[in-house]
């Protein structure tokens, strides 16, 4: 669905970013990468995304020249901060030419997903660290994309929350079967969640190893742990 060969990034200012990354990522995939701080994780999501071009080798999205259908949860909650969090997920139905009524199962859907049904009318500033990811994570996927790019969306959370949400995510993409591309730099965390993980290194960011896992399932720790905190949001 995604693939890339033979691809590297040199910035303006020098730093060679990323040399000879070769990944092909299948539809239904649950691929990690997982690499030391530096190493080019955001650049490779960056670049699958479209947001920036490679300068060596190329990218191609299922045949196609250019992304699409492409759900993108940033490292940073970027949530408008007047805008209450029902607005926050409809924003980008919205810009998709998506009338209001249309929109709407598709946003209480999402917003459930995450466990945020009661906080339709809250402002971001009302919400905590956790809460504010979620809703990044909701605004992605209520637009039901094919691929969703995730940078590193857990790393700020506290552990328990971050628990809940992978079995969250987990059980979503065996839901929806969606193709997930997802840094992180937590070894724990790309051997729980994902089908696939390619192992980064740095100085130039590459790819050193890819490792495939047989099933990724709640089957660690963490599900048993989340068992316990089933109705926080
Ligand atoms: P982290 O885990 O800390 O988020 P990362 O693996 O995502 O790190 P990138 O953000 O992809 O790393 O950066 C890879 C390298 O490219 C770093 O050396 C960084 O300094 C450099 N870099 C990233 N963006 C730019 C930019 N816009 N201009 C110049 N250099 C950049
Ligand atoms: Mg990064």
């Amino acid at each position: 669905i995604v693939s890339l060969s033979g691809v590297g990034k040199k910035f303006e200012s020098g730093t060679v970013a990323l040399s000879d990354v070769d990944l092909c990522v299948a539809r239904g995939e649950f691929l990690s990468l997982l690499g030391p701080s530096g190493c080019g994780k955001s650049t490779v999501l960056r670049l699958i995304a479209g947001l920036d071009r490679p300068t060596t080798g190329r990218i191609a999205w299922g045949g196609e020249r250019r992304p699409r259908d492409i759900g993108f949860v940033f490292q940073e909650p970027t949530l408008m901060p007047w805008a209450r969090v029902y607005d926050n997920v409809w924003l980008p139905l919205r810009l998709k030419g998506m009338s209001a009524r249309e929109a709407e199962p598709r946003i209480v859907e999402a917003l459930e997903s995450v466990g945020l049904q009661d906080f339709h009318r809250a402002y971001p500033r009302e919400l905590s660290g956790g809460m504010k990811m979620r809703v990044s994570i909701a605004r992605a996927l209520a637009t039901d994309p094919t691929v969703l790019l995730m940078d590193e969306p857990f790393a700020a959370l506290d552990e328990i929350t971050r628990f809940k949400l992978n079995d969250d995510l987990l059980r979503l993409w065996k839901e929806r079967g969606w193709t997930i591309i997802f840094v992180t730099h937590s070894v724990f965390e790309s051997v729980y969640l994902s089908t696939r993980i390619a192992v980064m290194t740095s100085r130039p960011g590459r790819i050193a190893e890819e490792i495939a896992i047989d099933e990724p399932s709640p089957r660690s720790p963490n599900f048993r742990m989340s068992a316990h905190y089933a109705d926080f949001a």
